[in-house]
């Protein structure tokens, strides 16, 4: 059986205590994949892995508190990034954004510099190169849609952004708002670690969850015309 798969488990023992390896399901990798989870779990004794689970982990608690005895979320993601950055000791952000999310990305800018840390921003036109300059077709752009195939359209460089924040040495690159492919390309490239605060979304507001519970984003949308 093809294992793991977890998306598909109804119980997830896995969150709770007190079970036995027969209650698992077939498709558990707990049951079929125990020498990659304890050659895993080797990697959290390096320090440097324990400071930054910790971290995480301790992050992922401060998301909570409870009021008036209630346990609920009280920071929106961009504060957790700060209070993670700030218990890893990171002063220098990288701001790597796309076009469309301008203003956001001047926001996030302004927010994280009133907190006091050091922020480098590069946009994904940065490098300003013709679509064409990468081998894309005339009639792959979005003018094309307007009947404009030669008009001059800047493509998106994922690469040249991972590379410029690199060249400041930044601790960590966060991404906001790139494309889907350029966000991986870029990702691939960055040197040093990469979150994302925004995650494109151009029909639902950024907000893809939307799509898994609207009827109309939803049924088989994979089926549509070239
Ligand atoms: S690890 Fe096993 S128990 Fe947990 S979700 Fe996956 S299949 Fe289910």
């Amino acid at each position: 059986m093809k294992t793991p798969q977890c998306a598909k488990c109804v119980d997830r023992k896995c969150t709770r205590e007190g079970w036995t390896r027969e209650q698992l399901p077939e498709f558990c990798p707990m049951k079929h994949k125990q020498d990659v989870i304890d050659t895993a779990w080797k990697k959290y004794k390096d320090p440097k892995e324990q400071k930054f689970y910790q971290n995480s982990t301790i992050t992922e608690q401060r998301a909570y508190m409870n009021i008036r005895g209630r346990v609920i979320a009280v920071r929106p993601r961009i504060l957790e990034i700060l209070k993670f950055a700030d218990m890893m000791g990171w002063k220098k952000l990288g701001v790597a954004f796309c076009t469309g999310l301008g203003e956001e990305a001047r926001r996030i800018v302004e927010i994280f510099e009133s907190a006091g840390l050091d922020v480098y921003s590069v946009c994904c036109k940065c490098g300003n190169v013709d679509k064409t300059e990468w081998g894309i077709a005339g009639e792959d752009k979005i003018h094309a849609l307007r009947g404009q195939p030669d008009k001059f359209e800047a493509g998106c460089n994922p690469i040249i952004q991972a590379e410029i924040l690199a060249s400041e040495d930044v601790d960590l690159n966060i991404i906001v708002g790139l494309c889907i492919g350029h966000d991986i390309q870029f990702t691939w490239h960055a040197k040093g670690p990469v979150t994302t605060l925004i995650i494109k979304d151009r029909v639902t507001g950024h907000n893809p969850a939307a799509s898994l519970t609207s009827n109309y984003h939803h049924p088989r949308m994979w089926k549509e015309e070239e």
